[in-house]
Formats: C-alpha cells, structure tokens, sequence
C-alpha cells in the first residue's frame, strides 16, 4: 500500500504535471472507482473545473478544483496516477496499446486504468489500480475539512516533536507496531516504514507504546522522519505494486533492511529476521537487535 513517501512522490509529480489545467473529460472503465454519487453525476460536476493544486494529507491525495470542490482520493492496495499524451490509448479492460511511455506498456503494474482524466493541456491523467480497492469522491471544501480532521500529525509537520510523539505514545497500552500505523495518531506511516523505523530504532514491535523510555521515542521520532525522508528521496518503495506517474517503481525498497526480509540475514546483527503478526499485519523485526519488553 502506498504510505506517505509513495503518496507524497504523486503529490510532486502531479503537482508539476497537472495543476492549472483544465479537465476536458472523464471518461470511467470502472465507474465503481467514485463512491457515494453515480459516476454520471461526477463527471458532470467534474468537467470543466480547474485543477488549482495537488495536495496530500496522511495517505489521502486530494486535487483542489475551482468551485471549492476537490477530488478526494485513497490509493488503498495498488492504486496509482499515470500521466500520458491524450493520444495514448487504452483497451475496455485498463491495458496500454499505444503510448510514448514504455513504462506504461510494459510493466504489468500499469496495466489496470480504472479511470482517465482529459486535460486540456493536451495529457491524460489516469489510475490504475489491479486491485480495485482505491476510490474517488467529489467533496466540497468544508466535508473534507470534516474528513481530514480525524487523522493524527504529519511526521513533517513543524510542530510535530518528539515530545509530541511522546504524549501520543504515553497514552497507549497497545503494541507501539499498531500506534505507529494507527493514521489517527500519526499520519502517512503503514507496514513498510513502521517495520523499519522499529528497526533501526531497536524497539520491538509489540512492546507496549507507553512502556518505551525517552531515548526509544526519540530514536522512532528520529527514524522516522530520517526513513520516510530518504524513501522519498528514491521516490518510494516498490517491493509490490507501487509504480510514480510515469509508471516507474521507486527505489527505497533495494535499502530496507527487515520489511519482507524473512530468514535474510540482520544487517547489524547477522541474525535472521522474523516474521510475526502484529494487527493482522505481516511484522518484521530483528529477535536480537529489537529485545521484547512486557
Ligand atoms: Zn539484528
């Protein structure tokens, strides 16, 4: 799922590719992809508003639209923005059949166009999403505001601290794997970079969140912002399905160090990694480097 350096990376990239066109029209493969209005009634109040920026909020993406209206957008699982010539073509089922972009026709990640939006700057801006978990909905801008209020600090936010971190983190008896991936205590953090903050900051992940000392807060306040900055470096991580707007996987994933590395040996340590559940979630760790504290 992309987290925040994977939905941050989109943020830039449409940001520079997208704001201050025009949308021409849309055109729905999937309309199931718009929740809570008829996918009729959206491209009818979607066409023909300008799109004045591209911002992200957690791992929501939202394009501002004249008119106080925005696209409100969840990625989920596998969703993704491709950008293209408006020539660019795509099958009834979501395939690429001609495109400039290699990427886009020949990666199989992009192969699952749910819906294409026609600029007016002569580009297509289009999903793919093989799973079908993402989706779109239209909101003005007081019930985003609404739905926005209920997510938890930005790790970038000035006045998130470590001594804020703290305080969310004393308040918590469960597993400091599950705040950290709990979006209305600290917001953009999922699977990925929960695992390897926990790591590099030798904490087990189901240590109790209010048992961790100063010194621990500190390290995962560090760690992650250090992480999360250095993955949007390399423009995300691509272990599964994650690919940016010009259908390209980010390249955080050749540095983790525990996610997805089972059996593989600890970077610091040699020891192997484990594999636990924490939260239904697959959970890697270290058993020497990150000691388990009851
Ligand atoms: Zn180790």
């Amino acid at each position: 799922m992309p987290e925040l350096p994977e939905v941050e990376t989109i943020k830039n990239d449409l940001d520079k590719k997208i704001v201050g066109t025009k949308i021409v029209l849309v055109n729905a493969l999937w309309p199931d992809i718009i929740k809570d209005v008829p996918f009729e009634v959206f491209a009818r109040q979607a066409e023909g508003q300008k799109i004045i920026a591209v911002q992200r909020r957690a791992k929501n993406l939202i394009i501002k639209l004249s008119g106080g209206l925005n696209l409100l957008i969840h990625l989920k699982m596998t969703g993704h923005f491709l950008v293209a010539e408006d020539s660019a073509e795509v099958t009834k089922d979501g395939k690429w059949v001609k495109a400039k972009n290699k990427h886009l026709l020949t990666d199989k990640q992009n192969q699952f166009i749910r819906i294409i939006f026609y600029l007016d700057n002569g580009k297509m801006l289009a999903m793919s999403d093989l799973r079908k978990f993402a989706y779109i909905k239209l909101v003005d801008d007081k019930e985003l505001a609404k739905f926005l209020d209920k997510y938890g600090p930005e790790p970038f936010d000035k006045d998130f601290t470590a001594e804020k971190l703290g305080e969310i983190l004393a308040k918590k008896k469960t597993a400091i794997k599950k705040v950290l991936m709990d979006q209305s205590q600290i917001a953009g953090i999922g699977n990925i970079y929960a695992d390897e903050i926990l790591w590099a900051s030798r904490v087990h992940p189901l240590t109790p969140a209010n048992k961790l000392n100063a010194e621990e807060v500190e390290a995962i306040y560090e760690n992650a912002k250090k992480i999360l900055s250095e993955s949007l470096k390399r423009r995300g991580t691509s272990t599964s399905d994650f690919r940016d707007t010009e259908g390209k996987p980010g390249t955080f994933g050749e540095f983790r160090n525990v996610y997805r590395r089972t059996d593989l040996p600890c970077p610091v340590c040699g020891g192997p990694i484990a594999r636990i559940t924490v939260g239904g979630r697959g959970t890697h760790f270290c058993p020497r480097c990150q000691k388990e504290i009851k």
